[in-house]
């Protein structure tokens, strides 16, 4: 078979432990047999963001400006542990963090849905994507304590020295006070970034705040959705044949526990961070779950959800056998490759990406799969794969369907 071409090059960002030994085993078992593959690859594991004073990071995000598409294995975000483990100069930001700053981007996960791994909730019969807000409200407020009785006001000073007040609170005794607040600019490229990945996965958005009782704070996220929405999107979502849905955050939490699934639910930071963790767990794995960076100019950052796996990589040195589960990664580069061929017009390319996920899904229904999904699966008498064995099992799957 002739090798499926490509014209540009994805972004490969290299990464850490158990996933960066997932990595290599990807992409010579399951796509350097069958693509011509065209990377431009920077090396993110630990090491080498020490050696470079983390350049790296930002190089990589700076290239995936230039290409618009990359794909990354999971990193290690260094603490006190790691800074003795690695010798580090610095403790190096989250790599993440640095990648979504540069790109000013919303993360978006979906879990990955397959016969045989059932959700908590019977009727989610199709994915939840959650999009959430990265930026300000309780994440960047400022609190203070207050001993005793006195006013507490909210201050602005503007650039002339003109000041505006509102009384927060004129306590009587001790109390708790908190100042939150965001930016029209980041509300507005978490809007479009909506949007954007809405019409590109042709899916319903939802959006939700508390704005009846938030009448300038969240109601200003409603409006600049509404605005954003009826200036740029209105026409395009009529003619992709979905549609954007505004309602309050206790009504949409209603009825996403009675929905089907399907669309994408956009949330406010907190809400973001709550609802990311109570929709993927019920819907059963961490492993399963896939997670793509998109800025508001349309550029694309694709990878797993979960960590590097550091208990099986410490397993895997010691020689041990590990059961590993690799489909969010692999689903990572299906999700760039997909990309790639769509913006590059090779359908060969999307093609094969739909084949290659296809084979993991029907891998895991013809009940092979690793010990993570073998503990929670309603199919009878799985087997159980180890890391390497299971990736076989899918290029020998793969194989039938090219
Ligand atoms: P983790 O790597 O996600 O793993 C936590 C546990 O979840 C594992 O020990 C394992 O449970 C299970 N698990 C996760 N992914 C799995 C997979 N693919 N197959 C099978 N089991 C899986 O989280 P962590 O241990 O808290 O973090 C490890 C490192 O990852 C940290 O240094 C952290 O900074 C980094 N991290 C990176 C990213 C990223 O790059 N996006 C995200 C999160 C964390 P069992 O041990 O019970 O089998
Ligand atoms: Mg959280």
């Amino acid at each position: 078979m002739e090798k499926i071409k490509m014209t540009t090059p994805l972004v490969e960002m290299d990464g850490d432990e158990m996933t960066r030994i997932l990595w290599k085993l990807i992409k010579d078992e399951l796509l350097l047999p069958f693509i011509d593959l065209k990377t431009e690859y920077y090396d993110l594991g630990l090491e080498h963001r020490n050696e470079t004073d983390d350049q790296v990071t930002f190089d990589s995000a700076y290239a995936t400006k230039k290409y618009g598409v990359a794909v990354k294995c999971a990193t290690i975000t260094p603490n006190a542990a790691r800074m003795d483990e690695y010798n580090l100069k610095e403790m190096w930001k989250s790599p993440n963090g640095t990648i979504r700053a540069i790109l000013d981007g919303t993360v978006f996960r979906a879990p990955i849905t397959v016969k045989g791994i059932e959700p908590c909730v019977r009727n989610w019969t199709k994915p939840i994507t959650i999009a959430r807000h990265a930026y300000g409200d309780v994440y960047k407020a400022s609190e203070m304590k207050i001993p005793g009785p006195g006013k507490c006001e909210l201050v602005y000073t503007d650039t002339d020295g003109n000041e505006t007040r509102e009384l927060i609170h004129q306590f009587t005794g001790a109390g708790i006070i908190q100042g939150q607040h965001n930016l029209n600019s980041s509300i507005e490229s978490f809007a479009r970034s909506c949007f954007n990945y809405a019409l590109d996965t042709k899916q319903d958005l939802w959006f939700a705040t508390k704005d009846t009782i938030s009448k300038k704070y969240d109601h200003t996220f409603k409006d600049i959705f509404q605005e954003i929405y009826d200036a740029e999107y209105a026409e395009k979502f009529q003619a992709a044949g979905i549609e954007y849905f505004y309602t309050l955050i206790d009504d949409a939490v209603a009825r996403v526990m009675k929905a089907e699934g399907g669309f994408i639910w956009a949330c406010k930071n907190y809400d973001g961070d709550v609802m990311s963790d109570m929709v993927s767990s019920a819907f059963g794995s961490l492993a399963m779950m896939t997670s793509v960076l998109v800025s508001p100019e349309g550029y694309y950052e694709y990878e797993a959800a979960h960590g590097t796996v550091q208990r099986h990589y410490y397993k895997h040195l010691k020689g041990e056998e590990t059961s590993t589960n690799s489909v969010a990664t692999i689903f990572a580069w299906t999700g760039a490759l997909r990309k790639r061929g769509e913006l590059d017009s090779l359908p060969e390319l999307s093609a094969f990406a739909e084949k290659l996920e296809k084979a993991c899904l029907s891998t895991i229904e013809s009940g092979k799969m690793t010990k993570d999904l073998a503990l929670i699966t309603t199919l009878p008498n799985p087997t159980v794969l180890n890391s390497g064995d299971f990736i076989r099992a899918v290029r020998t799957t793969l194989e039938t369907l090219l």
